[in-house]
């Protein structure tokens, strides 16, 4: 009934596709359709902005039917649609891949910081404030002093670094219970919603200020951006 076309292609922008199901929430009305484009706000990813049949819409799952439904963005209402009516959807592509982008940077920081014998404990891939937090299991002394923990931080730094010069491939797939597992080919695997780039040398200017440890959390603020596309 509905397809999350994200899945399969971070990048396609516009499609034809028709109304898969209407509704309400919170009496304000949503429209689904059915080739979807439009990730939700999840797993530490801000939603996407796109356009149903030119009406700019914010895009949320709708846990009562499982759907993801676009809501009306601001002062324009959307029409009455009917279920099976073919609409044109557009999903807001520089911010599409902006949000992938960080995400992504963001697996790539997990799995420097597992590297370093971290365990994830928390992750945000909001612009402007996107970090991952890890615990240490084992005692790690460099956190201890400023100059052990730019010390660490170099050494996340050249794990990034070395893994974007190499290209590595970002693939995904269904596990045998139908989650959708992510891979950063042969450096890291998890099951993940979100939206990816195709490999990690479309990561551009990732940056990662020292890191900070507050409350027995290691924390690593990032930046990063998509390389220009052509
Ligand atoms: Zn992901």
């Amino acid at each position: 009934m509905q397809v999350p076309a994200y899945y399969a292609d971070t990048y396609e922008e516009q499609a034809r596709t028709q109304v898969a199901a209407i509704g309400e929430r919170d009496g304000v009305p949503w429209v689904a359709v059915g080739h979807c484009l439009f990730h939700p706000q999840g797993g530490g990813q801000p939603a996407d902005r796109g356009w149903v049949d030119g009406h700019e819409i914010a895009p949320v799952r709708d846990h009562d039917s499982g759907l993801v439904v676009a809501m009306a963005v601001g002062e324009d209402a959307l029409p009455v649609f009917s279920v099976g009516q073919p609409v044109e959807v557009r999903v807001d592509l520089p911010l599409r891949t902006a949000h992938a982008a960080l995400h992504t940077a963001g697996h790539l920081i997990e799995a420097a910081g597992r590297a370093q014998g971290w365990v994830l404990a928390a992750n945000s891939h909001f612009p402007g404030q996107a970090r991952i937090e890890f615990t240490a299991p084992q005692p790690d002394a460099r956190l201890d002093t400023p100059q052990g923990r730019e010390e660490a931080t170099e050494a996340l730094r050249t794990a990034i670094d070395r893994a974007i010069a190499e290209d590595l491939p970002v693939t995904w797939e269904n596990d045998d219970e139908g989650r959708r597992v992510v891979h950063l080919t042969g450096l890291h695997s998890a099951p993940c919603g979100g939206t990816h780039v195709r490999s990690l040398g479309d990561l551009a200017d990732v940056a990662l200020p020292t890191l900070k440890v507050k409350k027995g959390r290691i924390r690593v603020s990032y930046s990063a951006t998509h390389r220009e596309r052509s």
